[in-house]
């Protein structure tokens, strides 16, 4: 649950209204930068890696953004995991919504809570300290407890969760409102009611109160401002006449709107993030809160708005979060490349000198589309398994469509240690049937003196790898040639 209402706060002009699918897939990638806080309390052990670590660690960071780009790729949005910092801070840690007048909730009862709109305002205070407010990234609060709300919108830039809310669609509700989505109840019951009605011809007068007039069209202009959201009341527990079944997740109710039209709540209305039917919610979010969102996007970069600061470009998402590339010498731990969950990669044998992978922009080498060394899934849950084999080029599948896709990043390094081999020696002096094979076990091929000890001729040399790439190299052994 989410308590903040929001308004519809872009500028004139800023939102066409429209649920034009074409419209929407128009829109190229934009990728924003993702900061992660864990909150814990003054004295709460900092180490993320002890084991009394009293809150969730990079795993669950990593899931989380992999769920918002889960959320967001349809409509071309990512999330680029840009780390997490633990924050000691027991009056940002643990948070009471306030404003809700169950005894439960009550500063009263817990007094060592701050009130979750004090600690907004102490994180807004503090956007210039890089201690609380990562710069050039959306930051992500996770709070050690959250009593009686399970996070808000914090700013332009920022939102804030509980700890099982985060890889949940709770997150994806708050990255919503961030992106200027409203809740699809919004106004339900006041004078911004939406009224059932799609009918845009028969549009209500904006000058007379709605039960005054016949039933009108006013989708575009009230409630969440999107028309293909339908006109939806409360539907939190207990709503009655607003009833849904939580097994068909259809709306069973007889409610009505402000004109005293029946409520017509689809099934989509019903698993909408933006919604409240949290027992059917999913991450579902329609064309028109796609559009909104895109165009609000839009507004923000062209203005300059807060929001644009966290945007990164596209190549961000081809750089591990966490690794090194092998260059030479010994093989270390740290020469695993991960890369953040959440997408669909193939990683797509490529040929060219790269002892490091090849810049992004650079598309002057080749691979072969059907041989793929290593696939991952979007919901892969071993992430130590998302790395970037030798000998490969990167392709990410939720990019598909809108730029111009194609592997990037070819890495393919030569130096390291074959795990056996072979020499091939030509008898005649030219690759014919006339030849000897030597098979050579690891040291052997490994050898820096292999080609030095070979008699004089031409070779083949074939290197076998761990990874299961093969590199062939034709030489002549000659005079001179030590
Ligand atoms: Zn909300």
């Amino acid at each position: 649950m989410c308590p903040v209402e929001d308004v519809n706060d872009l500028p004139p002009n800023a939102y066409s209204g429209s649920t034009d699918e074409t419209l929407l897939e128009a829109y190229e990638p934009v990728v924003f930068n993702v900061h992660t806080w864990l909150l814990v309390e003054d004295n709460d052990i900092t180490d993320p890696n002890n084991p009394n670590f009293p809150q969730v660690g990079q795993n669950e960071v990593l899931e989380s953004v992999a769920r918002l780009n889960h959320s967001f790729n349809k409509f071309n949005i990512f999330f680029k995991y840009n780390g997490f910092s633990v924050l000691n801070d027991t009056t940002l840690a643990l948070q009471i919504n306030d404003d809700n007048p169950h005894p439960a909730c009550s500063i009263a009862a817990y007094p060592n809570f701050t009130s979750y709109i004090d600690a907004r305002n102490y994180i807004n205070s503090q956007s210039n300290n890089p201690n609380v407010v990562k710069p050039n990234s959306l930051n992500i609060y996770v709070m050690k407890e959250a009593r009686c709300f399970g996070g808000m919108k914090i700013s332009a830039t920022a939102v804030s969760t509980n700890q099982v809310g985060m890889t949940q669609n709770n997150l994806t509700h708050e990255m919503g409102h961030l992106l200027r989505l409203l809740h699809t109840r919004q106004g339900s019951g006041s004078s911004a009611c939406e009224t059932v009605s799609r009918d845009a011809n028969n549009p209500c007068d904006p000058t007379l109160p709605l039960q005054n007039q016949p039933p009108c069209f006013n989708a575009d202009i009230k409630g969440d401002y999107i028309v293909d959201t339908a006109a939806t009341p409360s539907l939190g527990a207990n709503q009655f006449p607003n009833e849904y079944n939580t097994g068909s997740c259809e709306y069973t109710g007889e409610g009505e709107d402000c004109q005293d039209t029946p409520y017509q709540i689809f099934n989509e209305d019903i698993i909408n993030v933006m919604g409240n039917a949290y027992a059917c919610a999913t991450n579902h979010m329609t064309t028109g809160q796609g559009i909104k969102m895109r165009e609000y996007i839009e507004t923000a970069i062209t203005n300059s708005f807060p929001l644009a600061d966290a945007e990164v470009d596209v190549s961000a998402l081809y750089e591990p979060y966490s690794g090194s590339y092998y260059n030479s010498g010994p093989y270390l731990p740290e020469h695993t490349p991960l890369f953040q969950p959440g997408f669909t990669y193939s990683f797509l044998r490529c040929y060219g000198d790269y002892d490091q992978p090849s810049p992004y922009g650079d598309t002057s080498f080749s691979y072969t589309n059907g041989n793929i060394l290593l696939s991952i899934d979007k919901y892969e849950s071993d992430y130590s398994t998302i790395t970037h084999p030798n000998r490969s080029a990167i392709y990410i599948a939720q990019l598909d469509g809108y730029v111009v896709n194609r592997p990037r990043c070819c890495y393919n390094n030569n130096n390291g240690f074959a795990s056996d081999g072979r020499t091939v020696k030509f008898h005649d002096g030219v690759v014919n049937n006339n030849y000897t094979i030597t098979e050579r076990d690891s040291t052997a091929i490994n050898d820096p003196h292999l080609i030095n000890n070979l008699e004089n001729g031409l070779y083949k040399i074939e290197k076998e790898y761990p990874d299961g790439t093969q590199t062939q190299t034709v030489i002549y052994k000659g005079e001179g040639n030590e």
